[in-house]
């Protein structure tokens, strides 16, 4: 067990000070860095080199942030003006690696925490990539496929110039999927006269992408709840399971657990909630939302009896052994912490980025809750990203089985990896200060070696 030495303390809650002095209005920011720094204490008292000036503060300041307009006219020729963001926060692993999130909500703040997040996690997985960011405040739902397509190479238009397979490479996140890495693949493509397949991850099957890569985040977050729940002598089999959103990474999450047995009973969008007392079926839930791009409404009337919509309603509220939210982020507060704890939850994995509030981890770990943080549980989305960029690299293409089983054995890593650290640190069944010590302490070796940059 280590003790920290109350110098180490008061320099960090400085440091968080200073963090939100120089970053104002940027709530989301504050509180990933919060998470991390709150949990660093022991491990920069016990390892002085990682206390050296200026490691920390390099840390928490991106490498590059940029900021520029994407202008594109709609179907009736109506122009309007969106926002863009890439945050490209560490390259000290490996070239940027981070999705792009295009949603009405997005803001440099957002993407900061994300991209902040996206640092440690990229390290847990035991690749070489580094941490990024980016996205809009464009909202695609409701525009056609022409309009999806005129802003995503608009956006293109000014992103290309900062990304490239040694550089920056992006995938998808929220608002963007298969279609949206299409247009802008395509759009990246035309400006530079390079078939340059790394430079993008989410692509479609047949042009660079890797098999597995849209079911990695969703089976990968299951794998990690199974081996919480196996350390503690249990498995996932027959266990009911609440799953909120419904987009990537609740669909694949979904589909994960009813293969290892498990009962999913939910799903959600931003309208409100379904629960499905025979389980959802996860063919018509695909159906509906990513070949119609419906609403979660559809899928209740659609099932028939064993299906009821609750408008409005948080899925919390249902009774079940397991939850993962995959939704967004501050999803889930501690209000649903503890109407998941009085109904007996034993786990919570986080598919999505930072869905809990720190209230709400706070009062699942004092239950006795195993938490599994998304920066360590959901790490499977980039892990076969980084999978896709050495398939690109070595212009080859893996198949599924192969690529599954790879992402079966970084999942085992990272979890095996959050454990041992915490008990290293004398917290024991604490993957939050585990993921974080461990992401760290490959980024801060890395970044020592490399210089002051
Ligand atoms: P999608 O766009 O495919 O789906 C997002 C889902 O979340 C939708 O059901 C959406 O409902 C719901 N949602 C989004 N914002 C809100 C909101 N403000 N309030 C309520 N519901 C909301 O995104 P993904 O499935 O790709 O991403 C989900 C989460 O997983 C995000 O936190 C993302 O950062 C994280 N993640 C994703 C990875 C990936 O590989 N895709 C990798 C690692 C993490 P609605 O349509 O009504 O907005």
């Amino acid at each position: 067990m280590t003790t920290t030495r109350p110098d180490t303390k008061t320099a960090l809650a400085r440091l968080l000070t200073e963090i939100e002095h120089r970053n104002p209005a940027q709530p989301e920011f504050h509180q990933a860095a919060r998470e991390v720094l709150e949990t660093l204490a022991p491990v920069l008292a016990a390892r002085p080199e990682y206390a050296e000036p200026g490691l920390v503060e390099r840390l928490v300041e991106p490498e590059r942030q940029v900021v520029f307009r994407v202008p594109w006219p709609d179907d009736r020729g109506r122009v309007h003006v969106n926002r863009g963001f890439r945050v490209e926060f560490n390259s000290a692993l490996g070239p940027y690696k981070g999705g792009l999130r295009f949603h009405p909500s997005v803001n440099l703040g957002v993407i900061k925490f994300l991209g902040f997040e996206q640092i440690f996690k990229n390290a847990l997985t035991g690749l070489g990539i580094g941490g990024g960011k980016g996205g809009s405040d464009f909202d695609p739902r409701g525009r056609s496929d022409a309009e999806v397509m005129r802003f995503c190479q608009s956006f293109m238009t000014e992103l290309y110039r900062h990304i490239g397979e040694h550089t920056d490479v992006p995938a998808g996140d929220i608002g963007v999927g298969g279609r949206e890495i299409g247009y802008l693949f395509g759009q990246y493509r035309r400006i530079t006269n390079r078939w340059e397949a790394g430079v993008l991850t989410g692509k479609g099957a047949g042009w660079g992408g890797s098999l597995i890569r849209p079911e990695a985040t969703g089976y990968g977050n299951v794998l990690f709840a199974a081996a919480m729940l196996r350390e503690r002598g249990e498995d996932l089999e027959g266990q009911t399971t609440v799953v909120s959103g419904s987009g990537n990474v609740a669909i694949y999450t979904i589909e994960k657990l009813i293969a290892l047995g498990a009962n999913p009973v939910t799903c959600s969008d931003s309208s409100g909630y379904v629960v499905d007392e025979k389980g959802i079926d996860v063919d018509l839930l695909k159906q509906v939302k990513e070949v119609e791009r419906g609403r979660v409404d559809t899928y209740a009337e659609r099932r028939g009896a064993s299906a009821r919509f609750v408008p409005g309603g948080r899925v919390w509220e249902v009774p079940a052994d397991v939850a993962l939210p995959s939704a967004t982020q501050n999803e889930l507060d501690a209000q649903d912490a503890a109407a998941l704890v009085r109904n007996g939850v034993k786990a919570v994995s986080e598919g999505a980025n930072m869905p809990a509030t720190p209230d709400a981890v706070h009062l699942l770990q004092q239950a006795g809750v195993a938490f599994g943080p998304g920066k360590a549980a959901n790490a499977g989305g980039v892990a076969v990203s980084a999978l896709e960029m050495a398939q690109n690299h070595a212009r080859t293409s893996w198949p599924a089985a192969r690529v599954e089983d790879e992402l079966a054995a970084i999942m085992t890593s990272i979890h095996t990896t959050c454990h041992e650290t915490a008990t290293r640190y004398g917290t024991p069944g604490d993957y939050v200060t585990g993921a974080n010590i461990a992401g760290f302490e490959r980024v801060a070796d890395a970044m020592l070696a490399q210089g002051v940059i």
